[in-house]
């Protein structure tokens, strides 16, 4: 065993038979230094399938790191899908500053309608989600423009729900107060506004 004197440092090779179990003073040849010394403990020296366990052992975490680390970044790449799963998520992404926005590509306005009562339009439509997995649904902007193109009125609404299943369409309506005789033109916009993390 190797004995390493606490105070000069000088390093001794010496047989650990030497050393009493309940530990020993010893002197140091170099710096007269005396120290309590500790028999090796009973750790047998490792054989080459120990090694190997070792190095498993090193290398095991190293494979889960990078199996974590594959899924923090599908789940980072992937948070507008896994929050339309799992909506408790949306407070740990927000947390981390990561911002989860609605995925408009597979999502469709459908059946719009419009009719007037009084000078009010009502409008109504469905946002269907063509995509095989759930859709956070996103806000709408209703648009009313007159025939020479000026802004008569402009509305953010919410479809009734916040997670649109595969190959399902979520409801929305808006009702605007307009001028009577109008002959406007409505268009609906789906918005990109991050998903809010506490229930709408
Ligand atoms: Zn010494």
């Amino acid at each position: 065993m190797l004995l390493t004197c606490p105070n000069c440092e000088t390093v001794f090779r010496i047989d650990s038979d030497r050393i009493a179990k309940a530990g020993q003073a010893v002197r140091c040849s170099v710096c007269s230094h005396v120290w309590q010394a500790e028999p090796p403990m009973l750790m047998p020296e490792a054989e080459p399938g120990e090694m190997r366990s070792a190095v498993g052992a090193v290398l095991t975490p190293f494979i889960i790191l990078v199996l974590v680390l594959g899924l923090v970044i599908g789940g980072v790449t992937q948070r507008a899908t896994i929050t339309a799963y799992v909506p408790g998520l949306l407070v740990l992404f927000d947390k981390a500053g990561l911002t989860v926005r609605p995925q408009t590509d597979k999502l469709r306005i459908v059946d719009l309608k419009a009719d007037y009562a009084g000078d009010t339009l009502r409008l109504r439509g469905r946002l269907m989600n063509e995509a095989s997995v759930h859709a956070h649904a996103p806000a709408l902007e209703v648009t009313v423009l007159s025939q020479d193109g000026t802004s008569l009125a402009s509305q953010v609404i919410q479809p009734d729900d916040r997670v649109i299943h595969p190959s399902k369409a979520s409801d929305f309506f808006a009702q605007l107060v307009l001028g009577e005789g109008l002959e406007p033109t409505v268009t609906v916009t789906m918005r990109d506004d991050p998903v809010a993390a506490a229930p709408r």
